[in-house]
């Protein structure tokens, strides 16, 4: 009888998740005052989920604004509308958003399910009286929604954003910009399709998005050819400057000051991806860089097959993510104590690290 539970919980989940959406679905019968928003440092996949979502929402009749909590980066300033795009910083913003989020009848929570993820916009979420969608994929939702979509298996919060149209009975108003936004976040949330998070139907989607005009070739050129000549400098001196190999660990680390970052003229978003040349090592199996920022020391974690990430950064780093890819913050430390507090937690990790094949 017990074998047959995950699968009774799964089809729980189905029906939970039909339920949300039907009941969604005539929400949306009326026009809504909708703010539509996502995670601090937005990347492809919160922008993209948010443009594609907002959108069509605007295609359905509803009034539309969508807030983040910091910038953009600049590699994703050709995205379609990303010029109405809001980041909750400076009192005229902060003052802008914070009226949108009280005169919202919904707000909709975009590829994160932790509250604390939005920053100093937290506050505004949590008093906020208005029914909130939140769509994601991953670990460990907070329960604040009243629409939820969430799974973990999704490559991509654009993916899951997809699919809801179609649930939704809209997929005739996916057009070639809302295609294109959806593209944007499952290339990169997927690492180029290549992440073992990407399923069949990620390429599925990735097709019919092609079938709708979208030139994937330059999104990809957009987003990853369009580094200017300081960031290839700036990489190259971290990789041959400020990268450390442990074999005995397989494990690489970077360390980036903010001098280092002004020295460059490093730009919001300009160290994305930095990380993922530490797992290009053979046999490597995590790589973590840390940087310095305003408000503290960031991590991010990336890792190859069972090794999972998302554990140490939740236990040792106030943080979490995906199995293969996480993230953490200490907001009171320096860079070298954040690096000595790696170095002292991988001996206990010493045997999982060594184990992967
Ligand atoms: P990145 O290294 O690109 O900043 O983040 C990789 C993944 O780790 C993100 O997609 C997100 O799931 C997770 N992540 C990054 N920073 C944090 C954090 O501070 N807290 C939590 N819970 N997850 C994070
Ligand atoms: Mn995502």
């Amino acid at each position: 009888m017990l074998r047959y539970l995950p699968i009774f919980v799964r089809f729980l989940f189905f029906i939970n998740r039909m339920s949300s959406i039907q009941a969604l679905q005539s929400f949306l019968q009326t026009p809504q005052k909708i703010v539509v928003t996502s995670h601090y440092n937005p990347d492809a996949d919160a922008l993209g989920s948010a443009l594609a979502w907002g959108l069509y929402l605007r295609k359905k009749g509803h009034e539309v604004h969508i807030a983040m909590p910091s910038e953009s980066p600049h590699f994703l300033s050709w995205m379609p509308g990303i010029e109405t795009v809001m980041a909750y910083e400076g009192p005229a913003n902060r003052q802008q958003i914070g009226q949108w989020m009280a005169e919202a009848t919904l707000i909709c929570c975009l590829d994160f399910s932790g509250l604390g993820r939005v920053n100093d916009m937290e506050n505004l979420l949590r008093q906020s009286q208005a029914p909130k969608l939140m769509v994601d994929h991953h670990l460990q939702p907070e329960d604040f929604a009243t629409f939820v979509v969430h799974d973990t298996k999704a490559a991509a919060t654009c993916e899951l954003i997809y699919d809801l149209i179609e649930q939704l009975g809209d997929k005739n108003l996916i057009d070639h910009d809302i295609a294109l936004c959806i593209y944007a976040g499952l290339m990169t949330d997927t690492g180029s399709f290549r992440h073992p998070t990407t399923t069949p139907r990620s390429h599925q989607i990735a097709a019919e998005i092609i079938d709708l005009g979208v030139n994937t070739n330059r999104v990809h050129r957009l987003i990853f050819d369009t580094s200017s000549y300081e960031r290839l400098q700036f990489l190259g001196y971290i990789l041959t400057e400020k990268t450390r190999y442990l074999p005995e660990y397989r494990t690489v680390y970077m360390t980036i000051s903010e001098a280092e970052q002004r020295r460059f003229h490093s730009q919001t978003g300009d160290t994305e991806g930095i990380v993922n040349y530490g797992l290009q090592i053979k046999d490597v199996v995590m790589a973590v860089l840390i940087i310095e920022r305003r408000d503290g020391v960031k991590l991010s974690f990336r890792s190859v097959e069972e090794f999972a990430v998302n554990t140490i950064a939740k236990e040792h780093f106030g943080g979490g993510g995906h199995k293969n890819a996480a993230g953490g913050k200490i907001e009171k430390a320096t860079l070298v104590q954040t690096e000595q507090q790696l170095l002292a937690i991988l001996p206990q990790y010493k045997t999982q690290l060594l184990a992967v094949e």
